[in-house]
């Protein structure tokens, strides 16, 4: 009776990770016309400085117009994409969306500067640095006005040492997206290829909070003081509330991003006038 009831069960799991597998493969099919079709959307969120909160950066964000799904966040569809080369093409076309609006928003706001996310696999990919040159020769635009956000795995080796492809983009700004998720170390963060630290809205949370036994606001203080003596701008993520915002000031975090700031918007909806006038660029 068991042995017949495992078997069930083994058929029944085989038929469930069938239809995720069928899930995905339709998705990435759908995902691919859906790129052809013109459905991804950038929507652009501020990144201000700490201190003045004048507009500093726009973080770019894709969304996918599914025409029957709807609006569809990234953690819908990037992890799909990310596990093939589909990725690199939606990756592309991020990247030459981003660079358009950019060159147009500089003619009015000259110091204005966009970062772009791009996934392990884009980045790892032999010629990547000269084809964000490239692009950037194309419009027009300042090397130092782009930041490109990658995460640890995508910069970092195992040993702790830069990856080749890191060190080959000289001439390109880095931010190192989502730190304090994984295996961030501090004690490496003198080697990072990389401008910018963006610290993950896990570790902002208790921000503000009274001071509680398992608190993350000792690493984050601690966190600020090693980046700027490793020579990086500390980016705090997810910051929604007002406490948030004056105690990051206090421990002289330098930029900030937020739903506190504005959320993501597209560009129609973006009030750039509202927002405070553009400083120039970091470093
Ligand atoms: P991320 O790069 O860490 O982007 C920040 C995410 O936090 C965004 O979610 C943003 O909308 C959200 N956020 C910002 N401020 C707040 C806040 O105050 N509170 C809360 N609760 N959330 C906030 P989104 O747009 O859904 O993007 C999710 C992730 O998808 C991004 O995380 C990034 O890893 C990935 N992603 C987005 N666009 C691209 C892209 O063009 N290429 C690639 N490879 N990945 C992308
Ligand atoms: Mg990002
Ligand atoms: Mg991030
Ligand atoms: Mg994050």
């Amino acid at each position: 009776y068991l042995a017949k009831r495992e078997r069930h069960a083994v058929r029944r799991f085989q038929a469930d990770l069938g239809a995720a597998a069928l899930e995905r493969l339709e998705l990435e099919q759908a995902l691919r016309v859906g790129i052809d079709r013109q459905e991804l959307r950038l929507y652009y969120q501020p990144i201000v400085q700490a201190r003045s909160l004048e507009l500093v950066a726009l973080e770019a964000l894709v969304r996918w117009q599914h025409p029957t799904l709807g609006l569809l966040p990234p953690g819908r569809f990037i992890p799909v994409a990310e596990t093939s080369d589909l990725i690199v093409r939606l990756g592309d076309w991020v990247l030459r969306e981003a660079c358009r609006q950019l060159r147009e928003w500089r003619a009015q706001w000259p110091g204005l500067c966009m970062t772009v996310n791009v996934a392990p696999r884009q980045f790892a990919r032999p010629g990547f640095a000269a084809s964000v040159r490239a692009l950037l020769a194309e419009y027009a635009l300042d090397p130092d006005a782009l930041i490109l956000e990658v995460t640890e795995g995508a910069v970092m080796a195992e040993d702790g040492t830069p990856h080749e492809a890191a060190m080959a983009g000289t001439g390109l700004n880095l931010a190192l997206d989502d730190f304090g998720t994984g295996y961030s170390s501090i004690s490496r963060l003198h080697r990072l290829p990389a401008q910018w630290l963006k610290m993950d809205r896990s570790l902002i949370q208790d921000q503000g909070e009274p001071e509680g036994g398992r608190s993350s606001r000792p690493i984050v203080r601690a966190l600020i003081t090693f980046a700027h003596e490793a020579g990086l701008k500390v980016v705090a993520e997810g910051v929604e509330r007002p406490e948030q915002l004056r105690e990051l000031q206090d421990w002289g975090c330098d930029l900030i991003q937020g739903y506190l700031i504005a959320r993501p918007a597209p560009p129609e909806a973006l009030d750039l006038h509202g927002l405070f006038y553009p400083a120039p660029l970091t470093r």
